[in-house]
């Protein structure tokens, strides 16, 4: 396993903040893609034989996969609906990556993917493992836990922690392993009664956590100026964070609170080059 991530500090509008490395921990395998495959990696390798999943294409979690499953040997199967011929012949980003790292990619047909993937269902080859839109859940915690464990060990002077949120999981778990701590998230896909609806369905939802709000409807993988803007203040401060969640928490978090905050990297930095190729198109028309 890899050695716990490190915490840097950045400066913010003459705000410090304190980051959570988790986007250093392997070149593909980050964030907290990383994290929810902890017990996947903790794996031997005679464990299993393929790895199955499912989703969008450009997805974190899938090029997470594709990396683990090349460490250790498994063939990695990932359905989708049909792509686009431009995303096919990308030579960036995660597609790209994930099919070089051995992903063998089945596309299916529009009307058939929703059954499809319902049929994937029951598993009867204990060599083969199915890992869920998202990050399967159960599997989930024990990375988180390990997180946890790494923040209190390092025991930063702060007043909260903040990561951004897709299905909630990592936040919710987050704050359920740190009771005495806040725990900023923000809805990334979705409004935040979506989300809460999405955590209530996993357990009660703590006390300590805070779903901020963002003050604009975002549209998950849309582009918007403000995000691009953010994106480049914290790289000028020094670190890269992604295009597609981090954005929306830091324009909160510069908004909203006042908190010695540590954020978790949640990773996807990886996503970044055909998020940039879309910002700079997109940007090309204007002018
Ligand atoms: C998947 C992902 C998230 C969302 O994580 P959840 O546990 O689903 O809330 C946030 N940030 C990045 C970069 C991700 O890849």
């Amino acid at each position: 396993m890899f050695p716990p991530s490190t915490i840097s500090k950045i400066i913010l509008d003459g705000r410090s903040f304190l980051v959570k490395r988790d986007e250093l921990v392997h070149p593909y395998l980050q964030g907290n893609k990383y994290r929810k495959l902890h017990t996947l990696l903790q794996a031997p390798k005679e464990t299993f034989s393929t790895i199955i999943s499912y989703g969008g294409t450009q997805s974190n979690a899938m090029l997470a996969i594709a990396s683990m499953c090349q460490e250790k040997g498994w063939r990695f199967l990932y359905y989708t609906k049909p792509l686009s011929t431009s995303q096919k012949s990308e030579t960036s980003g995660n597609y790209y990556l994930a099919r070089k790292l051995g992903m063998e990619h089945i596309e299916i047909e529009l009307e058939l993917y929703k059954p499809f993937i319902s049929s994937l269902r029951p598993n009867f080859d204990p060599k083969t493992f199915i890992i869920d839109q998202g990050g399967a859940i159960d599997e989930a915690k024990s990375g988180i836990e390990v997180l946890a464990q790494e923040i209190i060990k390092a025991n930063p002077d702060i007043q909260a922690v903040a990561t951004p949120s897709g299905t909630g999981t990592t936040a919710l778990f987050l704050a359920l392993l740190l009771p005495n701590i806040k725990v900023y998230t923000i809805p990334c896909v979705g409004d935040a009664d979506y989300l809460k609806k999405e955590m209530s369905a996993l357990c009660t939802i703590p006390k300590n956590l805070i779903i901020l709000q963002p003050k604009k409807k975002f549209h998950f993988a849309k582009l918007y100026d403000e995000f691009l803007a953010i994106y480049n203040k914290t790289l000028q401060a020094g670190i890269e964070f992604d295009l597609l969640y981090s954005p929306s928490l830091w324009i909160a978090l510069l908004e909203q609170t006042d908190d010695k905050i540590l954020y978790i990297h949640s990773g996807g930095t990886t996503g970044n080059a055909t998020m940039l190729e879309r910002y700079r198109r997109k940007l090309s028309q204007i002018h």
